[in-house]
């Protein structure tokens, strides 16, 4: 999944460009159960509900779904609280070049969000220049209103 995020830049600084370290938060694969959103018991027992053969009771070919087919007693994952999925948040280096307007997009690929099968999304930089009183960008040239 892509993150849209919003820069606000000064009109000086969408001249020059910008190299910041933001904080950035975007959702992971929880570390602890890698996104499977339960946590294995030590020395566990079998799983009371399919008695181990990790088959669901009552559909023939489905997997159990308390113990997701290990056949063993599994509890809800206590890091993510069973959602697969925790927020992560990192300081990422961003770069904007110089010269860039209102409505620009930057794309920084893979540090969107973390979908279950593993794969990240982008993040997806929307710069917004703040208008300055003095000068106003005409496509490339600056011009003065005096
Ligand atoms: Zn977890
Ligand atoms: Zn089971």
């Amino acid at each position: 999944m892509n993150i849209i995020k919003k820069v606000n830049l000064s009109f000086a600084k969408s001249i020059t460009g910008i190299n910041e370290a933001i904080q950035h938060k975007r959702l992971m694969l929880c570390t602890t159960c890698a996104g499977k959103k339960v946590q294995k018991v030590e020395n566990a027992d079998k799983c009371p509900k399919c008695y181990g053969t990790g088959e669901h009771s009552d559909v023939v070919g489905e997997i159990c779904v308390q113990c997701m087919g290990t056949g063993v007693l599994s509890i809800s994952c206590k890091t993510c609280n069973g959602d697969g999925i925790q927020q992560n948040t990192m300081t990422l280096s961003v770069t904007v070049p110089k010269s860039v307007d209102t409505g620009m997009l930057l794309r920084i690929r893979d540090k969107g969000h973390q979908a279950f099968n593993g794969e990240f999304g982008d993040l997806i930089l929307k710069v917004l220049v703040e208008p300055h009183p003095q000068f106003k960008r005409v496509d490339f040239d600056i011009h003065s209103v005096i």
